[in-house]
């Protein structure tokens, strides 16, 4: 057994179903996990079935009456002491990632950074959970409004973050006084039981009740119900745009809360005035980093005339140098896709891009034999094309990208704008001017508009997230706490008199 799975107490079977303290095995089917690293089967785990899923809810309810009463900087004290957890277990954790998923290792304890990095912007958000005070226009009257705990927030995450993502949702979660329950993605499911385990000991301590962090194993069948049950306040998922749909249509019949983080098809500009030193790195790192399987992975070039040749000729030099193979190993670029259906995806994908006339600058190919043994591993390509064809408006989850030519800047950007996603997008220019222009409202219409740095990645800092389809949700930094709290407006009256509002007169 890997020592980083006996520190995260991984056994080969594992419950499906925890609340924070106690935990017990789920009735559902079995669900064997295998990494796509090197194809071996990780672990079984039985899964939730709908009477485990109750169960859960209702520890989550009961739970909820309590948590929501504990003065908020002790809730953000809660969540500093998980953040020293992951501090002590972010190698770990960080390898698991990597094991499970697939990315570089580099990449699995960015994970496990980002997760300690929530963890101290919570514990300062604990103490600024700040309302207003307005004016009342009535004499002797005080107004102001406050921010109140939501009550169960159900997490839906996605296999590509597999940790960092329920750490945004959840620590916010928290320190905002609601409770969670996390569905994660049936291809990652030893990592939720990681972290579960991580922060068991810190709510035992502190004797947090039973039900603030609640684990729901399984697939898309645990989602439909976190979506569809009236007892879940908010439903953060993030995944593909159609699970959004999805969700959205299930919370929407209920009139229920949903934050949506769904798929993008990310550009980025280089303009004439681009410093290429600069661009090349993050153009590559963009499409071949977590072998193209970030929501902000760079899918589409839109390369000014002037200097296409130029930058084609760097991506072809760049690529030669790219090492593919186990991500756990630092001398390897680009790891594996997570399973085998993400590989068919790419070679359905590579014959539409053919189909539809397309040309590979750098070509594609599955690689075989020794170290690409679970049959996982592809490789990075670059393909010219048109930016309206089906296939580039759509994410395909794989290292592909696409190169579009430009002649202005008004087509670059009306180019970049021109699909159905919106999350996240970039300009390289040296020229005031260009970048401006990107930034105004005439720019970019994505969640994220970056200048001289990539589409990929983003900082705890920021609200994250992204426009249309892309599902318009907002977390992390920034005021997206607000998403996780109900906003009450109150007036209070100090007088003798009953003054209405508007000059309105009632007299008895
Ligand atoms: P996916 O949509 O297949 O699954 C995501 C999660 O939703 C899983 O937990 C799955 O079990 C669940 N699910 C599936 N169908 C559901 C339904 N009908 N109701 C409720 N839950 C359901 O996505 P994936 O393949 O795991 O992840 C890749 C996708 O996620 C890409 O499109 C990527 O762009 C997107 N993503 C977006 C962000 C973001 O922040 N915008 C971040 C990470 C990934």
């Amino acid at each position: 057994m890997k020592e980083f799975l006996r520190e995260l107490t991984i056994q080969a079977d594992n419950p499906g179903v925890s609340t924070g303290q106690n935990q017990w095995a789920g009735h559902g089917k079995v669900l064997e996990s295998y990494s796509p690293v090197d194809g071996h089967c990780i672990a079984n785990t039985q899964v939730a079935s709908r009477e485990d899923y109750d169960a859960v809810i209702r520890q989550a309810q009961v739970a909820f009456e309590v948590w929501r009463l504990k003065p908020a900087p002790l809730r953000g004290d809660i969540v500093r002491q998980m953040g020293q957890q992951f501090r002590q277990h972010k190698q770990a954790l960080g390898q698991l990632v990597s094991y499970e998923m697939g990315k570089s290792l580099q990449e699995g304890l960015g994970e496990v950074q980002e997760i300690i990095d929530i963890c101290d912007f919570a514990v300062g958000l604990s103490r600024q959970l700040y309302g207003l005070t307005m004016q009342s226009e009535r004499p002797d009257h005080r107004m102001y409004e406050q921010w109140h705990p939501l009550g169960v927030v159900g997490i839906i995450s996605a296999f590509n973050f597999p940790v960092a993502v329920w750490s945004w949702n959840a620590m916010i979660a928290w320190v905002c006084g609601d409770v969670c329950v996390w569905k994660p993605s049936e291809k990652t499911p030893l990592t939720g039981i990681a972290c579960q385990n991580i922060i068991r000991e810190v709510l035992r301590n502190n004797e947090v009740p039973e039900g603030v962090s609640c684990l729901v194993l399984g697939g898309r069948e645990p989602g439909e119900w976190i979506a569809s049950d009236a007892r879940v306040a908010l439903v953060s998922a993030t995944g593909s745009t159609r699970m959004g749909k999805a969700v959205a249509e299930a919370t929407g019949r209920r009139l229920g809360r949903c934050l949506l983080e769904l798929g993008g098809n990310n550009a980025i500009i280089i303009t004439p005035e681009a410093d290429l030193a600069v661009a090349v790195p993050a153009i590559v790192f963009g499409a071949v980093g977590t072998a193209g399987q970030r929501c902000t992975s760079t899918r589409r070039l839109i390369v000014h005339e002037k200097i296409y040749e130029d930058l084609k000729q760097r991506l072809q030099k760049a690529y030669t140098q790219l090492r593919i193979g186990d991500p756990m190993e630092a001398t390897h670029h680009v790891g594996p896709l997570i399973d085998q259906q993400a590989v068919d995806d790419y070679q359905a994908a590579l014959e539409t891009i053919k189909a539809q006339g397309g040309t590979f600058v750098i070509e594609p190919g599955t690689l075989t034999g020794s170290g690409y043994e679970s049959g996982c591993y592809v490789r990075p390509c670059v393909a010219e094309v048109e930016n309206h064809w089906d296939i580039v408006q759509r994410e395909t989850f794989a290292p592909i990208l696409y190169l579009i030519k430009y002649a202005t800047l008004e087509e670059a950007i009306a180019l970049q704008n021109g699909v159905p996603q919106g999350l996240s997008s970039a300009i390289f220019t040296l020229n005031m001017r260009e970048a401006e222009r990107f930034l105004s409202a005439a720019g970019s219409d994505c969640g994220i508009a970056n200048v001289n740095i990539g589409t990929s990645g983003a900082e705890i800092g920021g609200a994250f997230g992204g426009e249309k389809e892309t599902g318009g949700g907002r977390e992390s930094g920034s005021d997206a706490w607000k998403t996780y709290m109900r906003r009450q407006t109150n007036t209070i009256n100090f007088g003798h008199s009953l003054p209405l509002a508007q000059g309105i007169t009632f007299e008895l």
